[in-house]
């Protein structure tokens, strides 16, 4: 049949050694976005692609990337930009699983990490940064890094770069290139803001798009809880210890938020930890490390934690307020039945809310079932 061929790993021009080590983790066959994407990545052309949450987009630009870098020179040869340090972190811990093949030295590079001592001890050889935009605009400007030998530019989830105004950091950075590069724009939506990004930069680029149906959303089952702002806090401990969920995310709106929720949930007595962006990062990285081993029950955090992020075990993701768009919606609940996994998230409304959950509704197609909490 027309458009249904199977292609796999090596006939996407992947070396044996590259598709042993992904075996290993488990990972046989490439995802739609993976096969329309690593051969136009191979033969150095420039990208925009689209691809919902979840569908392997990291892969799409990782694998062919890890083999277009030559280990044996030492410039920065690639560059990949994302807009959350914890998307920076998960994506280096994705190569540094993958390099073994080729000897690659990988720097990461984002507020709150003391990235001197390290420069200091790769002694400059590095050919792969993977960074978050201000941190590495500060090092570009007091020359501790350059990027004059740049061949690759990735800009992953390029529309949440935009949307949390990092346009003119993007932009500084773009101009401390050499003109003559490989650019690659990632984002599970290319609006035309991120479109006028990519234009300005790319060179005769290729679209790949993956049409929604291939989406996992169906794989996650939802509720909404209607309450009132005042006895939210006891709808959601009702529900919590109804479904006593082996890992779940709850997102709140504001820090402030966030903060007022940790305090009552830890009071009491729930195996909770908060995220936010005015933590300090080692906190940040320590939290975000004992979730991923599954030693935190309930993460509660703002949308620095909606976009990206993929770990293993989330069964469920309860908006305690409600996200500020659809898309937030989306990428919230998609940190829930990743990679064929099931899922569930609830989502606390109270009645002013009922305009933007038409809008949701609206969006996904259905009336999103109402969930009963006695308290
Ligand atoms: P996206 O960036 O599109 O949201 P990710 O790149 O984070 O998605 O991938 C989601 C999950 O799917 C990850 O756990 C990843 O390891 C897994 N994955 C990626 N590609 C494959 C594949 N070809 N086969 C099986 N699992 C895959
Ligand atoms: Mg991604």
């Amino acid at each position: 049949m027309k458009g249904m061929k199977i292609m796999n790993f090596k006939q996407l021009g992947l070396s044996d050694d590259l598709i042993k080590i992904l075996n290993k983790s488990g990972i046989a066959d490439p995802t739609p976005i993976q096969k329309q994407s690593i051969p136009k990545i191979r033969d150095g052309k420039d990208v925009i692609a689209e691809a919902a949450t979840g569908t392997g987009k990291t892969l799409a630009f990782l694998l062919p990337l890890l083999e277009n870098i030559n280990s044996k020179s030492n410039e920065i040869q690639a560059l990949i930009l994302t807009p959350t340090r914890e998307l920076a972190i998960q994506i280096t811990n994705e190569a540094n699983k993958l390099k073994e093949f080729n000897d690659i030295n990988i720097l990461p590079v984002y507020g709150g990490k003391d990235i001197a001592s390290q420069l200091k001890k790769l002694n400059n050889n590095i050919h792969l940064i993977i960074a978050t935009p201000g941190r590495l605009l500060d090092h570009l400007e007091r020359k501790t890094i350059d990027l004059s030998k740049l061949k690759t530019f990735i800009l992953d989830e390029a529309d949440q770069m935009l949307l949390m105004g990092f346009k003119n950091e993007v932009e500084s950075i773009i101009s401390k290139m050499p003109r003559k590069k490989q650019l690659l724009c990632f984002s599970a939506t290319i609006d035309s803001s991120v479109k006028k990004l990519a234009y300005r930069y790319m060179k005769d680029p290729i679209e790949v798009f993956i049409k929604q149906d291939d989406i996992s959303l169906d794989a996650i089952e939802q509720d909404i809880v209607e309450t009132t702002d005042r006895k939210k806090r006891d709808a959601l401990c009702k529900v919590l210890d109804e479904d006593n969920p082996f890992m779940a995310i709850i997102f709140c709106r504001t820090k402030r938020r966030v903060d007022e929720l940790e305090a009552v949930l830890h009071t009491r007595k729930y195996n909770c930890e908060k995220l936010h962006s005015d933590i300090p990062q080692n906190k940040r990285e320590r939290i975000m490390k004992s979730f991923r081993n599954a030693e935190i029950q309930y993460l509660i955090a703002t949308d620095v934690a909606a976009r990206g992020l993929d770990i293993n075990g989330i069964t469920h993701i309860y908006n305690y307020d409600i996200p500020e768009s659809v898309e937030s919606y989306i990428h919230r609940i998609g940190r829930t039945g990743r990679a064929g996994e099931s899922g569930y998230t609830c989502m606390f409304i109270d009645p002013k809310n009922i305009k933007d959950v038409n809008e949701i509704e609206g969006a996904i197609g259905f009336k999103i079932r109402r969930r009963n909490v006695e308290i």
